[in-house]
C-alpha cells in the first residue's frame, strides 16, 4: 500500500510502499477514502508535539470503508463507511472514560501522532473509536469534519451556546467557517472577526450578521457595542488575536480556543472576576461528540470547502500551510 512516512522532525514525508497491516483484537482495517491535512499534522512534523513517535504516518481526519475486522469485533461490520479522528484509543476504565469523556483519558492514544494515521491507503484503527458516517454524507468532503468540524462543533457546545447566543468567531478559515455555519444552524447570532475584509462576503453568505476587520476596528470595542459576546471561538492560529477580544465578552461569557500559538494568553483578570468570564482550550472531542458532529452536519448540510490532492502532493500542501497560504482544507484522496 502507498504510504507517506515522516521519518523524523523537519524531514519531508517519504512516499513508500508498505504491506497492508492486519487488524488485531478490537481493531478494524480501514481502506482509506480520504484524509484531511490538519494544521496539527504540520505542528507534529515540525516537532511541536513531543509525544509524537517517529517514524510515523500522520493524519487524523480519516474516512474510509471497513475492509476487515480483528478478533472479537462485531461492530462496525466489513463494508461500513466510517470516519476516524484525533482520539484513537483510551483506557476504557478511568473516571473520564466511564463518563464518556474519553478525550480526557490520561492513557489516551492519538491517531497519526502516537500510532500510524491516514496518510496511507490502509490504516488499522480501534473499532470503538471509528464512527459510521450518516447515510448520504460525501466521505471525501466529510474527512475534515473528523477534526476541524468536530473541534468547531464541540467548542461551541463546551462554550454553552444556546439559541440567541451572540457568538464571535475569530479567523474565517477552515475551522472558523465551519464554526460560523454550525453556530448559525444552532440559532445563534454570529459575528466574524478577521484581519481584513477579504472574507466578509463569505462570512455573510454563511449567515454572520456582523464582520469586524481588526485592521481598522478594535475587536473588543466592536463586540461591546454589539452587546458583548456570550462565546468567542478563536479559530486563528494566534493567541494574540484572542487576547485582543477578551474584554468584549458578555458576563458569564466563554473564550474557547481552537487556534493558538506559543504566545501567552494575557488575561484581563479584573474584568474577568467582575463578570465571571471563562477560558478554555478545547481538544477535539470524544466518540459521542464525533457522532453528534456528523449527524448535525448531515442534518444541516454542512460540509467544508475542500481542495482534493493526491498522497504525492502531501509535502507541497504542508509546505503551503507552513508558508501561511490560506485556502480550502486540503484533503488527500485515494482511488
Ligand atoms: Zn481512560
Ligand atoms: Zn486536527
Amino acid at each position: 500500500m502507498l504510504t507517506a512516512v515522516a521519518t523524523a522532525v523537519d524531514e519531508p514525508l517519504t512516499i513508500t510502499e508498505r504491506d497492508v497491516p492486519e487488524p488485531g483484537p478490537g481493531e478494524v482495517l480501514v481502506k482509506i477514502i480520504a484524509c484531511g491535512i490538519c494544521h496539527t499534522d504540520l505542528d507534529v512534523l515540525q516537532g511541536r508535539w513531543p509525544i509524537a513517535k517517529f517514524p510515523l504516518v500522520p493524519g487524523h481526519e480519516i474516512t474510509g470503508v471497513v475492509a476487515a475486522t480483528g478478533p472479537g469485533v462485531s461492530f462496525p461490520a466489513v463494508g461500513t463507511t466510517v470516519g476516524a479522528q484525533f482520539l484513537g484509543d483510551s483506557c476504557g476504565h478511568c473516571d473520564y472514560c466511564v463518563r464518556g469523556d474519553q478525550i480526557l483519558c490520561p492513557r489516551k492514544r492519538i491517531t497519526g501522532i502516537v500510532f500510524d494515521g491516514g496518510y496511507a491507503e490502509y490504516a488499522v484503527l480501534k473499532a470503538g473509536f471509528v464512527t459510521p458516517l450518516p447515510e448520504g454524507l460525501d466521505p471525501v468532503a466529510a474527512a475534515p469534519l473528523m477534526c476541524a468540524g468536530l473541534t468547531a462543533f464541540n467548542s461551541l457546545r463546551q462554550g454553552k451556546i444556546t439559541a440567541n447566543s451572540r457568538v464571535a468567531v475569530i479567523g474565517p478559515g477552515g475551522v472558523g467557517a465551519l464554526a460560523v455555519r454550525y453556530a448559525v444552524a444552532m440559532g445563534a447570532r454570529v459575528a466574524v472577526i478577521g484581519r481584513s475584509r477579504r472574507s466578509e462576503a463569505q462570512a455573510r453568505e454563511f449567515g454572520a450578521e456582523k464582520f469586524i476587520a481588526t485592521q481598522d476596528t478594535d475587536p473588543a470595542e466592536a463586540l461591546k457595542a454589539w452587546g458583548g459576546a456570550n462565546l468567542i471561538l478563536n479559530a486563528a492560529p494566534s493567541t494574540e488575536a484572542a487576547t485582543a477580544t477578551l474584554t468584549g465578552l458578555a458576563p458569564d461569557g466563554w473564550l474557547v480556543l481552537c487556534g493558538y500559538n506559543e504566545d501567552p494568553l494575557i488575561l484581563p483578570t479584573r474584568t474577568m472576576v467582575l463578570n465571571r468570564l471563562h477560558v478554555m482550550i478545547n481538544p477535539s472531542g470524544s466518540p459521542h461528540d464525533t457522532r453528534d458532529t456528523l449527524a448535525f452536519s448531515a442534518a444541516h448540510d454542512i460540509l467544508p470547502e475542500i481542495t482534493k490532492v493526491g498522497l504525492r502532493d502531501a509535502n507541497a500542501s504542508l509546505d503551503a500551510m507552513a508558508a501561511g497560504h490560506a485556502g480550502n482544507r486540503s484533503v488527500i484522496v485515494f482511488d
